[in-house]
C-alpha cells in the first residue's frame, strides 16, 4: 500500500511526538512492505512566527492532495495575546473546516496499570473501553451567523441539523460499532430537542442496514451520569456537536491520562485528521520526556479508519499495552515501581515490540 501523509507538527511538544508517530508508521511501514511518504507543514504558532498566518495556504494545498493528516498540537503563552486572527487555534479549526471533517471520533480505554490515576473508583473505570462519535461540522455551534442575536437583553443561537447530516455521522458510528463489540447508544434530548427527535428518527431507520449491531438511546442528562457510574455499560455513543464536546470531555478523565488519549476527525471519502487530545504543553516542550503514546495512538486511528490496515493498528495498540504492562512510562504516568523513560525511549520501546518477531502472534485488539 502507497499513501501519502501531510505530518503537522505544530507548536510546543508537537515536534517530538509527530517524530515518535513517524518512527513507529516506519517500523510498520517496513513490517508490512507498505510505503508510506511524508510531508512536514507548519500550523499554529510557528505558521505565524514563519508566514503570518496559523494557516498557510501551502499546509491547505498539501492536506487538500494528503490520504491522511497527523497533527501534533498547536498554541503556547506566546501567542496568547495575541489578535483572535492570529490565535494558533484558529489554524486547527480552519483545517477541520477546510477539509469537511464531520465526525470526530475519541476512544477511551482504562489500561489496567494506569487506573489508579483516574479520579474514579478502579472499579468502576476497570474495563472501560469505549468510543464517542461526535458530529463535529453541525448544530448550535455553526448556527447561521444571521440568526445568532444578542442585543444585550435577550439572545438566541439556533440548533439546526439537515437530515443528511444526521445520516451519515449515524452510518459511520454504525460502521464503527461494526469494527467493536457491536453496541450503539445514540445519545440526544428527544423529550425536548426537535433536532433530537430527528435525530432518534434517523438511527431507528438506519438500524434495519445494520442487523449485527444492537441500538439503544439515552438522554444526554442520564448518558453523562452513567459514563462516570457505569462506563462499562457503553461500546459506542453517538450524538450531535454540543452534547458530544461535553460528553468527551467528561469521558477523557476515566483513563486518568491526558496523554493516552488519540483523536480522528474524518471526512465522508474517509481522509482523516488525527490527533492528540491534548494540547502543546509548552511547560515541557523540547525536554525529552512528552508522552508519546496518544499521538501513537493516533497512528493507529489512522491505519484502521482511512488506510483500512486493522491488523496493523492492533499491532500498535497491542505495543502500547506491552510496554506499559513492562512497567515502561514517561513521567506524567504516575506508574508503581514503573521504569520512568523519555519520549524517545518510549517510541523505541513500541518500535522493539513491533519489529519482534513474536509481535503477530500476539496480537489482541486492545484498542478498537
Ligand atoms: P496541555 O494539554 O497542553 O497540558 C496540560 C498538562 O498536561 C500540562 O501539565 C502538560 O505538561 C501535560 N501534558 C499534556 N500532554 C502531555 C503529554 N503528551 N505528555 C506529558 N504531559 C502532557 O493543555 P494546556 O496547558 O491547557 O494548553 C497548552 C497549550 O496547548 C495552549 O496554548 C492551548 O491552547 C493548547 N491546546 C492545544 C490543543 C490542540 O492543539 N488540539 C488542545 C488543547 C490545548
Amino acid at each position: 500500500m502507497s499513501k501519502k501523509i501531510v505530518l503537522l507538527p505544530g507548536d510546543g511538544i508537537g515536534n517530538e511526538v509527530i517524530q515518535a508517530a513517524k518512527d513507529v508508521l516506519t517500523a510498520v511501514a517496513e513490517e508490512f512492505n507498505h510505503t508510506f511518504s511524508y510531508q512536514t507543514e507548519e500550523i499554529g504558532g510557528s505558521a505565524v512566527d514563519n508566514h503570518g498566518t496559523p494557516l498557510p495556504k501551502q499546509t491547505v494545498d498539501a492536506c487538500k492532495e494528503a490520504d491522511a493528516i497527523l497533527l501534533g498540537a498547536v498554541g503556547g503563552p506566546k501567542w496568547d495575546s495575541y489578535p483572535s486572527h492570529l490565535r494558533p487555534e484558529k489554524g486547527l479549526l480552519g483545517i477541520r473546516k477546510t477539509l469537511g471533517l464531520f465526525a470526530n471520533l475519541r476512544p477511551v480505554k482504562g489500561f489496567k496499570h494506569l487506573l489508579h490515576a483516574s479520579p474514579l473508583k478502579e472499579d468502576v473505570v476497570n474495563g472501560s473501553d469505549l468510543l464517542i462519535v461526535r458530529e463535529l461540522t453541525g448544530g448550535i455551534y455553526f448556527g447561521t451567523p444571521s440568526e445568532r442575536q444578542n442585543d444585550g437583553q435577550s439572545v438566541v443561537d439556533t440548533l439546526a441539523y439537515s437530515k443528511e447530516e444526521i445520516e451519515r455521522i449515524v452510518d459511520k458510528a454504525f460502521q464503527c460499532a461494526q469494527l467493536r463489540r457491536k453496541h450503539l447508544t445514540s445519545v440526544d434530548k428527544a423529550n425536548v430537542l426537535e433536532s433530537s427527535k430527528l435525530w432518534r428518527e434517523v438511527v431507528e431507520e438506519k438500524k434495519a442496514s445494520y442487523p449485527d449491531v444492537a441500538v439503544e438511546h439515552l438522554l444526554v442528562d442520564a448518558a453523562a451520569m452513567k459514563l462516570i457510574t457505569n462506563p462499562n455499560q457503553f461500546d459506542v455513543i453517538v450524538t450531535e456537536n454540543m452534547f458530544g464536546d461535553i460528553l468527551s470531555d467528561e469521558a477523557s478523565v476515566l483513563t486518568g491520562s491526558l496523554g493516552m488519549l488519540p483523536s480522528a476527525s474524518l471526512r465522508e471519502d474517509g481522509v482523516g485528521l488525527y490527533e492528540p487530545v491534548h494540547g502543546s504543553a509548552p511547560d515541557i516542550a523540547g525536554h525529552g520526556v512528552a508522552n508519546p503514546l496518544a499521538m501513537i495512538l493516533s497512528t493507529a486511528l489512522m491505519l484502521r479508519h482511512t488506510f483500512h490496515l486493522e491488523h496493523e493498528a492492533q499491532l500498535i495498540e497491542s505495543a502500547v499495552k506491552e510496554v506499559l504492562d513492562q512497567g515502561y512510562h514517561t513521567p506524567d504516568l504516575q506508574l508503581a515501581n514503573g521504569k520512568k523513560i523519555g519520549t524517545e525511549a518510549m517510541t523505541e520501546k513500541i518500535v522493539e515490540f513491533i519489529k519482534s518477531e513474536s509481535a503477530s502472534k500476539s496480537i489482541m485488539s486492545c484498542y478498537a
